[in-house]
């Protein structure tokens, strides 16, 4: 797909290193058994490369972190807050801002904003803290994906979309007036970082608009979005991503980031919207839960380095190109490799089929979550568990939900590894897909109430 046959290449260079450990596999072995066999409750000093996530792990540039002394640590009207709404003006395009401390907390903020009882929230696939909080404010999250996201062998272009059929189904069903908005992602992260088109996010928009439903953007990825828009999507080829990104929020009413991904900071995340009326509903919710409106939960230093993340996030293409060429690098590897992974490889990570490569180990034995662990004891690659442990259990019957997809995720941290570290990392898999008959599954020793991936702890079925 893209059609330059250079390597690509890093657009920064090293000026600060940061050491690693290197551990044995006897090292290994005893930490993954403390650990539960959930990658989540390893000590990231036992882990060689790290790609659990790309949330909070991205490198800073040397401007965030000159930045960072600008920070004004007002506790009202701080500089660095009215630097951050420019910024997300200038960039996003939204007039309203309403900082938080992360994306669930903008979550959070939205849901209990929008949401009454017993309404109806269709959505491109869930998020684990997206849905949470939709259900916690009386919603019921509906899935309104094209068939093909849930089809690890589908290679559509745009497996992110949203299935109008689906979504016009779910409105005639409850009426309009019990659906408050729509909750769309862009680079669908649990589909395995798949985009959206500008085609679909247009036909949303037009069709929700006269009946009164918002559509409210999960951001966190927009701007990878953008970036498979522009190599993807008929017409967009020349176009910048800025601009890109412009147009892809210009269909929507306002939008949830978690600055911790595409935004690369380390923590922040906010509330954007056009309407200032429900700025105004949102905000006295913030004051409650997050701080005043004027920082909601970050340090005038957090804002001033988000400010410049977003800026530079698309100030030219090379970044992202790099970010996601680092991507397609390592994914490329493993399916030369005839490892079963999702394709199209996504934009912020390589989605291992575990389903498939454990197709011996029971859903109810938690094929991705061991396989995970067994990648980790081979290289101290740390990844992790994106499927029946990740989808929780139906509020209303109590069971396990099986999500098609039975993944192992491969996280890359922006602008923290090199090319060496995805061929150890691609190596590593290579070597446990060979020895996969020897690998076990696993039960719950200890299953936690909510979000149970976080924190669940496991034993091996013998
Ligand atoms: C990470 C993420 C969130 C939640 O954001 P946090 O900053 O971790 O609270 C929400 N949606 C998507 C798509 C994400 O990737």
């Amino acid at each position: 797909m893209n059609s330059s046959h250079r390597t690509w290449a890093e657009p920064w260079k090293i000026k600060m290193v940061e050491p690693i450990r290197m551990t044995t596999q006897a090292e290994r072995e005893a930490a993954i058994a403390k650990a539960g066999y959930n990658t989540f409750l390893l000590e990231a000093d036992d882990v060689y490369i790290d790609l659990l996530t790309d949330s909070g792990t991205s490198a800073m540039s040397d401007q965030q972190w000159s930045a960072l002394m600008l920070g004004d640590e007002s506790y009202a009207g701080s500089k660095s807050f009215y630097k951050l709404v420019e910024a997300v003006r200038d960039v996003y395009g939204y007039e309203e801002l309403i900082p938080t401390h992360q994306g669930r907390g903008a979550e959070h903020i939205l849901s209990q904003t929008l949401i009454s009882e017993g309404d109806v929230v269709p959505g491109n696939m869930y998020f684990t803290t997206t849905r949470f909080h939709q259900e916690m404010a009386g919603g019921k999250f509906v899935d309104v994906i094209l068939d093909e996201a849930h089809d690890p062998h589908s290679l559509h272009p745009f497996k992110g979309n949203i299935d109008m059929a689906k979504l016009r189904a779910v409105v005639d069903q409850h009426g309009a007036e019990r659906v408050p908005y729509v909750s769309f992602e862009t680079n669908v992260n649990m589909a395995g970082g798949q985009p959206v088109s500008l085609a679909n996010m247009k036909e949303v928009y037009e069709y929700c608009s006269p009946l009164g439903i918002l559509v409210m953007l999960d951001a966190t990825r927009a701007a990878e979005n953008a970036y498979f828009i522009q190599q993807r999507e008929f017409g967009y080829h020349d176009q910048p991503l800025a601009q890109i990104l412009r147009e892809m929020t210009s269909y929507s009413d306002g939008a949830t980031v978690s600055s911790k991904k595409d935004n690369l900071v380390n923590i922040g995340g906010f509330l954007a919207v056009r309407d200032p009326e429900l700025a105004r509903r949102a905000r006295s919710m913030l004051v409650a839960f997050e701080g005043l409106h004027t920082y909601g939960g970050m340090s005038g230093r957090d804002m001033e380095a988000l400010a410049a993340g977003i800026r530079e996030m698309v100030q030219t293409d090379d970044h992202i190109r790099s970010r996601v060429g680092q991507v397609e690098y390592i994914g490329d590897a493993l399916i030369k490799a005839g490892i079963p992974v999702i394709r199209p490889v996504g934009g912020h990570g390589v989605f291992l089929d575990a389903g498939t490569i454990l197709d011996h180990v029971p859903q109810d034995q938690f094929p991705a979550q061991a396989l995970a662990a067994a990648i980790y004891v081979d290289s101290g690659v740390r990844g992790m568990e994106r499927g029946v442990v990740s989808a929780g259990r139906d509020p209303q019957t109590g069971e396990n939900r099986h999500p098609n997809l039975e993944l192992v995720r491969l996280t890359i941290p922006r602008r923290v590894y090199t090319q060496s570290h995805m061929d150890v990392t691609a190596e590593s898999v290579i070597r446990v897909y060979e020895k996969r008959e020897s690998i076990s599954g696993l039960r719950f020793t200890y299953e936690p109430d909510t979000l149970r991936f976080f924190q669940a702890r496991f034993e091996p079925v013998t």
